[in-house]
């Protein structure tokens, strides 16, 4: 026989596109359309209806940037169509959608004249049903945003879009038209018939009979359809391909659970007020499809989400809420955003679980178990613990996919944080969260899955994300069409659970992988937008502060506990926390927003502090110190507050021959004529900390152009264009004090100035460089490095609850891709016996090398960027940070001073007390107190969340210093970790014994 498969596949594309699509749409009539434009900012649809409306047409231009246009839709149901068979009235709109992508453009929710949602019309989901008779008059509101698309097909060109004061007001769309349609639905069916057999074909193997067969049978449809008469000819083409569906599927094929999802993107290249939007529409459609397939299920994630519908969708809310109580709509996550996972502190990412869960438990009655993140970018080896910790069983991701250079083995695995906690996991082999069942997406599921031999089945969520409106009835056909069909992998319509369920009993001893998965791109997100990195660290240390002082003066009887502001605070922050919001890739908008948000919070948080305190101490003329670190300082208990112990022996600063000389009892550092650290002495024991001649504390600038992802990624690239930034402009001794001494040191270069303050305390192991930067550049990286005399094989950073060991060489491929890292408030590389910690109060991005021909280690920390996309203005403009390197400093040293710089001491003056004894006291080494808090049931228990922080075995002895009965064991949703109750065994009055491993977290009820 003669191969014609490609003309026969010539065939096929044309009949789709010319015969079998245009014939869907069997009569259509016009509507009248009128239009009034929101002025601003988007406005309630009883408020929009009572505007002044005007006519408009087809071909309209309509939709300044991020404005909000609503349409008017009037028409009548053709009589005529009262016995037509085999369809579906529908309203089809379309308001100038192109075809690029959906969810970057515009986007309507459709209003019954009443004011009752229908549902949402997006460029891939354009109908709307409607339900009254033939021959009656409806009426519609359409909310038309007309957003403009920010993705630009990834081009990366900077654009003034993201924001609407540069954005102009010129319309960005046409309106296409608005048709009452009349849908075929045997030639709607014909053509997802089309659609999947010929994706299938396109994925078989040439040898394959099977691949020829599926071609003969459309090839033999097509001929069945009479391009002038497609809709009375249809079934027999269909009737063609039966037997081509008849074949069942391989009994050894990939099984695919297929899970209805849209990634909706918290905030990106839209504000967080579009996406309150976004959100309602995709529910709507989502809730208008499950009323078609009762067997569909949705899985969707952030209670954040969910709780914009209840606060400004009421009605939807509860039509959503019936949903869930059916289990077609299915909460995952059980996180209150999906959020970064590398950035949040280690108490805010347990609250990210804790907040999350509340809420699903409090709305729905139930509570996710299942970690949803499939677009973060990499996964900190905290977390397996934190999930578990939460009371999860299961996590999800695929983001790892997008690693530019290894390939994870593993798409089922058990991964294993840094303590040895363990979590089923699963990567989908589809590499997509918005998957449209296609031939391709299936076959690829189907291919990549490297688990063939041991287990064979994978997820893959379907449905369009980020305002696309989610899934669509033609992916439920594809579904349908899939459930067993030779040559494809089995679909299952599944949920999240019914997939780990699974997966786990055919593949009860997956691999392990032990450690962060580590994500080889988008490196630049622990650096980007430095000023909401600075809002986050410093917000999350407030809520600390806030929790300890308010539980202090409500267990004390002195205040009530302000749980409705605190629960505020934290929504905020960890709302901030959103995978494209701190990482910093989001538009102008939204950046600008969130430094807005963490003043409020930050202003809210000081008021709880203060009146806390006042509250605890009364007025009087005494300064108190306030410590809410966990460890005593200089004389005052840690949780506590006392009045600073004299007697430390000075500082002080001199000239010398060698340059300037900031020297305490325990080190002495000298600048030279250029404010460079050229010697950093430990005093304890004699060692010098700078290699020769290679000075530390230097500034460094690169050229930062990566290939693509402007704010996302640092190339590896960036290290061959080094500037040096040595030369100061000024150096001067500016305190001189005998508490502290420092030196000012000004460095101009380009268009921007840094401002270093460098300063030594009495009795302090650190030297702090304070950094006032006033910084104008585009597209440049700025690094402060700092060369240390030791030869360290491996660096530690801290992370959550603990910290991550990371080689310094790049002898394999996976620790090469690995030059640019995360850590949060310290570092720290040594030799045995002896190390050096770097610390910080608000950066994250590191690079940790072999310098010196090996024999030493260079600490450097990413300040700042300036990528042009998709803010133009990223990190423009000041900054404030500060640095602290510590020499002779062990891993319990490098804690220590994370916890000094991030929680100094807080002054309080004009109060009548001496002291305010901690609350709580833990005494062993290691044993770290991360947050003290009032239960979140309201009942007056304290909580107290703990971890072990050195990275061994501790033991450690709680003493509490109030009425509390006893001490029970937590999850981190302070529920007893098992039943019945773990409780603390008790060593005396009030004061009981813990053991830990290393990096356990532990939470504690204090019931009183
Ligand atoms: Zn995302």
């Amino acid at each position: 026989m003669h191969d014609d498969a490609p003309l026969v596949q010539m065939r096929i594309n044309r009949f789709v596109t010319e015969r079998l699509q245009p014939a869907i749409i069997r009569a259509s009539v016009a509507v009248d359309i009128q239009r009034w434009e929101a002025p601003g900012e988007p406005v309630s649809f009883a408020h929009a209806v009572a505007q002044p409306f005007e006519p408009v047409e087809a071909g309209y231009a309509w939709g300044k940037p991020w404005g909000t246009t609503w349409f008017k839709v009037a028409g009548t149901l053709p009589a005529e169509w009262a016995d037509a068979a085999d369809a579906r009235v529908q309203l089809v709109v379309d308001l100038g959608f192109d075809s690029a992508q959906p969810g970057f453009q515009s986007e309507g929710l459709v209003f019954s004249a009443s004011g009752s949602i229908i549902k949402a019309v997006e460029p891939l989901n354009t109908g709307v049903p409607l339900t009254a008779a033939p021959g009656d008059a409806f009426e519609f509101y359409i909310e038309a945003a007309s957003n403009p698309d920010l993705s630009q097909a990834w081009t990366f060109a900077p654009t003034p879009m993201g924001a609407r004061e540069t954005a102009g007001d010129g319309p960005l769309y046409r309106l296409a038209g608005m048709v009452v349609a009349l849908r075929d639905n045997t030639v709607w069916s014909l053509a997802q018939d089309f659609w999947t057999l010929h994706g299938l074909y396109a994925e078989l193997p040439a040898h394959l009979p099977r691949k020829a067969e599926i071609l003969r049978a459309l090839d033999l449809a097509i001929d069945a359809v009479d391009p002038q008469d497609v809709a009375g000819t249809a079934q027999a083409g269909r009737d063609l391909l039966a037997p081509a569906f008849a074949a069942p599927a391989w009994q050894s094929s990939h099984r695919v659970h297929a899970v209805g999802h849209a990634h909706i993107d918290s905030a990106w290249l839209w504000p967080l007020r579009e996406t309150v939007r976004k959100v309602a529409r995709t529910f709507a459609n989502v809730d208008a499809l499950i009323e078609q397939n009762p067997d569909f299920v949705f899985a969707a994630s952030s209670a954040q989400q969910f709780a914009w519908l209840k606060e400004h969708y009421p009605d939807l809310f509860d039509r959503v809420r019936r949903r869930v109580a059916e289990g077609s709509f299915v909460p995952v996550g059980g996180m209150w955003v999906e959020s970064d996972s590398n950035l949040p502190g280690g108490e805010a990412l347990a609250r990210q679980f804790v907040a999350g869960k509340r809420f699903f438990m409090e709305e729905f009655g139930v509570e996710p178990l299942e970690v949803w993140l499939p677009d973060s970018f990499g996964y900190s080896g905290a977390l397996p613990q934190i999930a578990r910790a939460a009371g999860s069983r299961w996590f999800l991701t695929q983001k790892i996919s997008w690693n530019e250079t290894n390939v994870m083995p593993h798409h089922t695995f058990q991964w294993e944080g840094i303590d040895g906690t363990r979590i089923f996991t699963h990567f989908p082999p589809v590499d997509t969260y918005s998957s449209e069942l296609s031939g391709s997406d299936l076959a690829r599921a189907e291919r990549q899955y490297s688990e063939k031999g041991v287990a064979n089945t994978s997820l893959v969520p379907f449905g369009w994300g980020d305002g696309g409106g989610g899934p669509t009835e033609e992916m439920i056909a594809a579904a349908r069409r899939t459930a067993s069909l030779e040559g494809s992998p089995t679909v299952l319509l599944s949920s999240p659970r019914g997939f780990f369920e699974a997966a786990e009993a055919e593949y009860p001893q997956p691999p392990v992988w032990s450690g962060e998965l580590y994500l080889e791109f988008h490196r630049g997100t622990y650096t980007s937008q430095a000023r909401t990195k600075r809002g986050n660290r410093r917000s999350e240390h407030l809520l600390r502060e806030a929790e300890l002082w308010a539980t202090t003066a409500a267990v004390r009887g002195a205040a009530d506990y302000p749980y409705a502001a605190l629960e505020q605070a934290w929504h905020t922050v960890l709302l901030l926390q959103f995978h494209d919001i701190l990482p910093g890739s989001s538009i102008a908008w939204v950046h600008r927003e969130a430094e807005l948000r963490y003043e409020e919070v930050r202003v809210t948080l000081e008021q709880i502090i203060d009146r806390s305190v006042r509250a605890l101490a009364g007025d009087g003329t005494r300064t108190l110190a306030l410590n809410s670190g966990p460890f005593d300082r200089a004389g005052v208990p840690a949780l506590g507050a006392g009045e600073l112990t004299a007697g430390r022996a000075a500082a002080t600063v001199s000239r010398t021959a060698e340059g300037i000389v900031l020297q305490n009892d325990r080190l002495r550092a000298t600048l030279d004529a250029d404010g460079l650290l050229v010697s950093l002495r430990d005093l304890v024991t004699g060692r010098e900390s700078i290699p020769t001649g290679q000075p530390s504390k230097v500034l460094q600038l690169f050229r930062d152009t990566p290939r693509q992802w402007d704010a996302w990624d640092i190339d590896a690239d960036y290290v061959r264009t080094m500037t040096e930034l040595r030369v100061a402009d000024s150096v001067e001794i500016c305190e001189s004090g005998s508490e502290r001494v420092a030196v000012r040191i000004i460095r101009r270069f380009g268009s921007s100035t840094v401002e270093e303050t460098v300063s030594l305390s009495s009795g302090e192991r650190a030297l702090d460089v304070e950094l006032a930067i006033d910084w104008h550049e585009r597209q440049k990286l700025l690094k402060l490095a700092f060369p240390i005399d030791v030869q360290a094989a491996q660096a530690a950073s801290e992370i959550q609850f603990g910290h991550i060991l990371r080689p310094t060489h790049s002898n394999t491929s996976w620790d090469a891709a690995r030059f640019e890292t995360v850590a949060h408030r310290w570092v720290h590389v040594g030799e045995p016996g002896y190390g050096v910690a770097v610390a910080n109060d608000s950066t994250y991005g590191h690079d940790i090398r072999r310098t010196g021909e090996g024999r030493s280690t260079t600490v450097r920390l990413s300040l700042l960027r300036a990528p042009l996309y998709p803010d133009p203005e990223s990190d423009q403009g000041e900054h404030r940070m500060r640095v602290a390197i510590a020499p002779g400093a062990g891993i319990p040293e490098a804690v220590e001073e994370g916890y000094r710089l991030n929680l100094p001491l807080r002054p309080v003056e004009g109060v009548g007390v001496e002291h305010i004894a901690p609350l709580v006291r833990v005494d062993g080494a290691g044993v770290v107190v991360e947050a003290v808090k009032l239960a979140e049931d309201q009942s007056g228990d304290v909580i107290v969340r703990l971890y072990e922080a050195h990275g061994g075995r501790a033991a450690a002895t709680l003493s509490a210093d109030f009425d509390a009965t006893d001490a029970v064991l937590t999850d981190l949703l302070e529920r007893p970790t098992v039943s019945p109750e773990t409780l603390l065994a008790p060593s005396a009055d009030r004061s009981w014994r813990l053991e830990l491993r290393p990096f356990q977290l532990v939470t504690i009820r204090f019931r009183r």
